[in-house]
């Protein structure tokens, strides 16, 4: 059993989790490793105090390092499902099943546009995690979207669960598919239906299909674990930066704004600390 379970390997999941180990708890990070955090891409960051003049890829490597160093835990697995159950959460990673006292959701901000139709469809035919919902759409068609190629075993689920599967990958993608499998190209303009979905929308053609499958590399928080209060796409919190789910925090970029690493790295602190101390 993990003590605290980060979600997110940016500033704030990093401080977070050194704060855990620096509280005498485990502490596991999910995610890809440094590069796929969006300070990565910063070409100078001259607004942290104490480290001027610097790229944002010299500062994350630190920051990796720095917690590496702590005896943080890394888990490259994309998360796409936590369940609470009983005192402990239940997290699924690409199929994998953790178990953890508590939760620090540090996922950083959606910079996807959402498609037209999406957030009405959620729970009624359109779904984030194939893995968790595949079941539903058992010899039913759908229509799913990759960004990249880590998702394919996921894209798998439905191809082999599925009578037909409209596959559109937003990658370069070259390889044998099975016979119920149609690759589209372009691009998704909207998911259609009233009260369930039961189109969407392809370069102005609309295709039937029962379920949508939007196998993204982060999953909005709202999908990531039931009930949990948002504004939007924000995590609500409160100064201890705790959710309105008992054990479960959240800090960073996905709390609001200032998107900055000073504050993520603030709220990281705070939500390390208050889950080590609480469990
Ligand atoms: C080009 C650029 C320049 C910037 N320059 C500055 C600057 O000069 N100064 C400054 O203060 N700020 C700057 N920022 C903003 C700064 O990078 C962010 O505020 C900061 O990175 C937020 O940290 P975070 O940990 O909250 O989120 P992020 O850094 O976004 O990290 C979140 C991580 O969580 C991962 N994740 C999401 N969902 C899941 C999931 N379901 N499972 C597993 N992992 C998941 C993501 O892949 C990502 O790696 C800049 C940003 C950009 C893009």
């Amino acid at each position: 059993m993990i003590d605290v379970a980060i979600i997110g390997c940016g500033p704030a999941g990093l401080s977070a989790a050194i704060n855990v180990v620096q509280n005498g708890k485990s502490a596991v990070v999910f995610g890809k490793g440094p590069d796929a955090a969006l300070l990565w891409k910063a070409e100078k960051v001259d607004n942290y105090l104490g480290i001027p003049d610097v790229t944002g890829k010299e500062l994350m490597e630190r920051f990796y390092d720095h917690a590496v160093k702590k005896g943080v835990e890394f888990n490259e697995r994309k998360v796409s499902q936590i369940m609470q159950t009983g005192d402990c959460f239940s997290i699924n990673a690409e199929n994998n099943i953790y178990n953890a006292k508590a939760i620090i959701l540090a996922t950083g901000v959606e910079r996807t546009q959402l498609v037209k139709g999406e957030s009405k469809f959620v729970g009624s035919g359109v779904s984030y995690c194939a893995s968790c919902d595949a079941m539903l759409f058992m010899d039913k068609t759908v229509f799913v979207t990759l960004e990249s190629e880590s998702g394919e075993a996921e894209a798998r689920i439905l191809s082999d669960l599925c009578r037909k599967v409209y596959f559109l990958p937003k990658y370069e993608f070259t390889k044998p598919v099975p016979k119920n499998v149609e690759i589209l190209s372009g691009s998704l303009e909207e998911i259609m239906g009233k009260g369930y979905v039961s189109a969407v929308k392809v370069n102005g053609k609309e295709i039937k299909c029962d379920g949508v499958f939007l196998l993204r590399e982060s999953v909005p928080p709202s999908s990531l674990i039931f009930s949990l209060a948002t504004i939007g796409e924000l995590i609500q919190v409160d100064e201890q930066m705790q959710t309105n789910i008992k054990g479960v925090y959240a800090a960073g970029d996905c709390t609001g704004k200032p998107f900055q690493i000073a504050k993520a790295v603030g709220e990281g602190l705070i939500a390390g600390i208050k889950a080590a101390k609480t469990i």
